[in-house]
């Protein structure tokens, strides 16, 4: 078979999928609201009676032990599932609105209705995560999905595709397993939405895929989140907890500590700090710890690798190729010009840029690309000159990462780190269009107050 013939085979192969996909939502299958809590209820069985094979999936890619692939990907789904879950009927009661005057007497009120058929695009760094919270919010808004795995974490991507026709209703959802050729396909299909995760440069090719189709988009992007540390905060404890949101996963997350920015006196007090953070939690020799994750592919190791720089090393800066582990490693008097300021990190090496000042630091914040997130360590009173003097997609006061488990505040990314958000209500918006509605009276007939003939009494009114 050629190889024009093959993607001609696999385009056939999508289009059947998604036709069938949308011949279910037109029949309205999707729509009830017990069904949709029949399928919350079978994701929520889903992650708890396969927990153990989601962990195995979860190893086999990325070396995560069970107890962090609770921590930072099956527990949080089951907490989003649940709150989605107790509120979800709440949440999809009309809102209603104020009518003003001269449309009076009526009443407006918007109701969320399901787009249709959505395309979710998950990527490798949180496999089992991203791909099933936007599904979340599918099911959430009564919209059919089809969700493309990431191949490069191809177990979550086969067990994924192996246990969501078990539980939920494969007439709805579907499972396309593939690489960059397999979406280029899924994309030449018209959806209702595309909500992807991934890097930028994907980001466009997506939507320029969608804009074909004038197919709205949510783009979950990534780029670089610094953390300014300066010397009023408690040093102990921000050292930890940066340690913990830059290491876990092998700082391969997209809201995880990118660079520090502090003064020269506070990297200083810091770097030793980090150090032994990472001590604490994956021991004195971390490429040989089973509680440490791996990088995900060669290509990814020898980026990283590339970006080591023994002369500029406080710490780790030790890397395993066969094992495809790096150590935590913490850089110190990093400059712009240093190739690991030129990329989002995205792995376990952690440099520090010296600013003179909180000011100069948070000029820095908003004279570059607006990030994912962003955090701040201080006991300073400086909180809104961050809040009001720089753009991100979220701030992380005092700690990295949770802002991500508070279903109550959107996740999503702004300029270059994204458009769009979701997480508890705000992925039911996200997959649905809120449809306004208005119902007036014919009588008192009103609107002739607003057709001519103008006269001076209707002017009045008006
Ligand atoms: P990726 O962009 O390589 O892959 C993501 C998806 O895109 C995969 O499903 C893949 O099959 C598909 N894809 C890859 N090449 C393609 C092509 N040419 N055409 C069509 N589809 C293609 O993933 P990545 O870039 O390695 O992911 C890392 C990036 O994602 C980082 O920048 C990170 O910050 C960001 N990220 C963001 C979030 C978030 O929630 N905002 C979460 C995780 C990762």
């Amino acid at each position: 078979m050629s190889a024009e013939q093959a993607e001609d085979l696999v385009e056939q192969r999508v289009g059947e999928v998604v036709d069938r996909l949308r011949a279910t939502h037109r029949r309205g299958v999707t729509k009830p609201l017990a069904w949709r809590h029949a399928q919350l209820d079978a994701l929520a069985a889903l992650l708890l009676e396969q927990r153990d094979t989601l962990y195995a999936a979860l190893k086999a890619d990325l070396g995560k032990s069970a107890d962090e692939s609770l921590v930072t990907e099956v527990g949080l789904l089951q907490r989003e599932v649940a709150h989605t879950r107790r509120r979800l009927r709440g949440w999809l009661r009309p809102s209603p609105a104020v009518v003003p005057l001269p449309v009076q007497p009526g009443t407006a009120a918007t109701v969320l209705e399901p787009l249709g058929v959505t395309l979710i695009i998950a990527p490798w760094n949180y496999p089992l995560l991203l791909a099933l919270s936007p599904l979340i919010g599918a099911i959430a808004a009564g919209d059919a999905a089809v969700v493309k795995p990431s191949e490069l974490a191809p177990a979550t991507s086969r067990t994924i595709a192996d246990l969501l026709p078990r539980y939920l209703d494969a007439r709805a959802f579907a499972v396309v397993q593939g690489d960059a050729e397999t979406t280029s396909a899924l994309l030449e299909q018209r959806f209702d939405l595309v909500f992807y995760t991934g890097g930028e440069h994907v980001a466009r090719i997506v939507m320029r895929a969608a804009a074909e189709h004038l197919t709205p988009v949510v783009l979950e992007l990534g780029g670089k989140c610094p953390v300014y540390v300066d010397e009023s905060a408690d040093l102990d404890v921000a050292a930890d907890r940066i340690a913990w949101g830059k290491w876990m996963n092998a700082g391969q997350t997209c809201v995880a500590p990118d660079h520090v920015l502090a003064t020269r006196r506070t990297a200083e007090a810091l770097a030793p700090r980090l150090a032994a953070a990472a001590r604490r939690m994956f021991g004195d020799d971390p490429l040989r710890n089973d509680a440490y994750c791996r990088i995900v592919s060669e290509r990814h190791f020898d980026r990283l690798h590339g970006l080591l720089d023994p002369a500029k090393t406080a710490s780790g800066g030790g890397a395993d190729r066969p094992a495809l582990r790096i150590e935590p490693t913490v850089l110190t008097r990093v400059g712009d010009a240093d190739p690991v300021m030129q990329q989002e990190v995205f792995g376990p090496i952690l440099p520090i840029v010296e600013v003179a000042s909180e000011r100069e630091a948070i000029e820095r914040v908003a004279d570059g690309p607006k990030p994912l997130a962003l955090y701040v360590f201080t006991r300073r009173s400086s909180r809104r000159a961050w809040t009001t003097g720089t753009s991100s997609g979220s701030i992380g006061f005092g700690v990295p990462l949770l802002q991500l488990a508070v279903p109550g505040i959107p996740f999503g990314g702004v300029g270059a780190s994204g458009m769009g958000a979701y997480h508890g209500r705000r992925s039911l918006t996200a997959f649905s269009h809120e449809k306004a509605l208005l119902t007036k009276p014919t009588r008192p007939d009103t609107v002739r107050l607003l057709s001519p003939p103008f006269t001076e009494l209707k002017r009045r009114v008006l």
